[in-house]
């Protein structure tokens, strides 16, 4: 069963979504309709540690604050946790890389979420 795991940035909130295909766009948010959702790397492999490792990264409240503030090192750490060491996908490793760095790419992510959101239409900014 194609079921995915989320976590939904602007609200926080953690939910289980049906997603049709690996590649395709994430489920909005059902809690607050947002779209900022991200998908938990790697949930089902992680098996018991998993839960374990989510709660400690809720019960982080300067990682958590910084996650929602876009804090560049906030979300580098939360990825790197809850993949638990695993690569992520090749697709990510420049953005990771970059935010490990403490810089925030935002362009590069938005357009990253564009692809994989397949949404457009946004008022481009320079
Ligand atoms: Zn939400």
């Amino acid at each position: 069963m194609p079921i995915y795991e989320y976590w939904c940035v602007p609200c926080g909130r953690k939910a289980t979504l049906y997603q049709p295909k690996y590649s395709s766009a994430p489920p909005p948010c059902p809690y607050c309709g947002g779209n900022q959702v991200r998908r938990m790397f790697s949930a089902f492999s992680m098996h018991k540690t998993h839960k374990d490792v989510y709660e400690d990264i809720l019960s982080d409240r300067d990682l958590t604050r910084g996650m929602l503030g876009n804090d560049a090192r906030a979300l580098a750490e939360w990825n790197r946790r809850m993949s638990g060491g695993e690569k992520v996908a090749p697709e990510y490793e420049e953005i990771m890389e970059r935010m490990e760095r403490g810089e925030l790419p935002a362009e590069q992510i938005e357009e990253k979420r564009r692809d994989l959101t397949g949404q457009g239409g946004e008022t481009k900014r320079s």
